[in-house]
């Protein structure tokens, strides 16, 4: 038999709810001390009751009617809880509670239940109800408490979410907005909401298919730049097009994400796009990304300082405009004792190691390549700079990498472990 109206209540509180509990065994009490605690009214009907409730009954934080049930017990109460182990007499008093429409629950008996009590776990700000319909009560205990070990847990993504919610793209708006070094979830929570909420999103090619999926599926991509350097002159109009789409979309009232890897402002022209943003009249906001060369070290266990072995480190470009006549870095101003990280270089590598070598750099400083950083496809190549040449041509290294000089860039004393690091590697060639 199903009870036509079964529910399944998760109780907010009791507080100063009448409620009749019938039975006063180990689950009748564990059922009495809840209520208790909620700030409900517990009169308890038994022959017999456990030493915690005859305390509390002494104590005079219930009523106790010691003898048999009787249907007049009911008068006054607005739920009922049975546990009893005679099961005539839960099935009475379940009958007798569903005829005067009073909820009622009968321990272990589903069946007989007007409603039902889920598992429940409370955090923060979420409540959290685990039920079976009462058939699997072990696999219901099992999820509670998996729940329960994950708690801090749910309550972060919860607030996550909450705030993500927060963040919209404001129309007739333009994020410069830096998508990390690929790994979605290397995007900070404020790239992710604008690019949700995005009406429109420019972005150069090394902006991976799977963070462009997050952007609404109505909004318009834009993307300028091919795979590869798009020198002199034709690197200029580039750069023209993108600020007349962005001052274009933004005049229609669109909002729109200007999508950048790592940060917009490393190597990432977001200065030059902010200015003409400027020039135009048009509202902007730039929000940082993880940058290649902060996530490849991380990702290669590469600590950018490191106390003894560098104390400073510097971001150069391995690769400028052709205008400029190749490399503008004067290498031999360069620290020579902290960490160079070399972006946009591998093209150029040959070059970089002559530079670096007369430059003074000592041929058995270390070295290590990121290629493909923060991505599956990531790998790992290190040796000393006399081999820097060789081993970048022989491991076949392509763009996007970054190179990494100096005594951190060498392996640490120490496994890399955590998920990633079953990721190729290739270490030491
Ligand atoms: N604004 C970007 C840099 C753009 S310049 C940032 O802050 O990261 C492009 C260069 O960045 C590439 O030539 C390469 O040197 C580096 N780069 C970008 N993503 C990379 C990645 N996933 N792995 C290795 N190098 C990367």
């Amino acid at each position: 038999m199903r009870p036509a109206h079964r529910y399944l209540p998760v109780f907010q509180d009791v507080l100063g709810a009448s409620v009749l509990v019938v039975g006063a065994g180990a689950v009748g009490t564990r059922k009495i001390e809840s209520l208790l605690a909620g700030g409900a009214r517990v009169t308890v009907v038994a022959k017999e009751l456990s030493p915690a409730v005859e305390e509390r009954a002494a104590r005079g934080d219930l009523t106790v009617l010691q003898g048999t049930f009787h249907p007049d017990q009911m008068e006054e109460a607005e739920l009922v809880f049975v546990a009893t182990p005679d099961r005539a007499l839960n099935h009475r008093v379940s009958a007798e509670a569903r005829s005067r429409r009073i909820p009622v629950n009968v321990a272990d008996s589903p069946e007989e239940c007007t409603f039902l009590l889920p598992a429940v776990v409370r955090g923060e700000e979420f409540t959290a109800a685990i039920s079976t319909s009462g058939r699997h009560p072990g696999a219901a205990k099992a999820l509670r408490e998996f729940l329960e070990d994950h708690r801090a847990e749910i309550s972060v993504r919860l607030e996550r979410g909450r705030r993500r919610k927060r963040i919209a793209a404001r129309p007739g708006k333009v994020y410069i907005v830096g998508a990390g070094p690929g790994d979605p979830d290397l995007l900070t929570v404020r790239a992710l909401g604008l690019l949700r909420s995005a009406d429109a999103v420019i972005h150069d090619y090394l902006v991976p298919a799977e963070i462009l999926s997050l952007a609404p599926a109505k909004a318009a991509r834009i993307r300028f730049a091919r795979r590869g350097r798009t020198a002199g002159h034709g690197a200029v109009l580039k750069q023209n097009a993108i600020h007349e789409a962005m001052v274009r979309l933004a005049r229609e009232g669109k909002s729109v994400v200007r999508l950048k890897s790592g940060d917009p402002l490393v190597f990432g022209r977001g200065g030059e796009e902010a200015e003409h943003l400027s020039r135009e009249g048009i509202p902007f906001e730039i929000v940082p990304g993880i940058t290649a060369a902060m996530g490849c070290a991380a990702a290669a266990a590469i600590p950018l300082t490191h106390r003894g072995r560098s104390s400073s480190v510097t971001f150069v470009a391995g690769h400028e405009t052709d205008e400029k006549g190749g490399s503008a870095v004067y290498w031999s101003l360069l620290p020579k004792d902290g960490t160079l990280v070399i972006y946009m270089g591998v093209g150029r590598v040959a070059a970089i190691a002559e530079e670096l070598a007369a430059a003074g750099f000592s041929p058995d400083t270390p070295f290590a390549i990121v290629e493909n950083g923060n991505r599956p496809e990531q790998r790992v190549v290190r040796g000393i700079l006399s081999g820097l040449s060789r081993i970048a041509l022989d491991s076949g290294i392509r763009s996007p990498a970054i190179l990494f000089v100096g005594r951190t860039a060498a392996s640490l004393p120490y496994e890399i472990t955590g998920e990633r690091s079953d990721e190729p590697v290739a270490q030491g060639i």
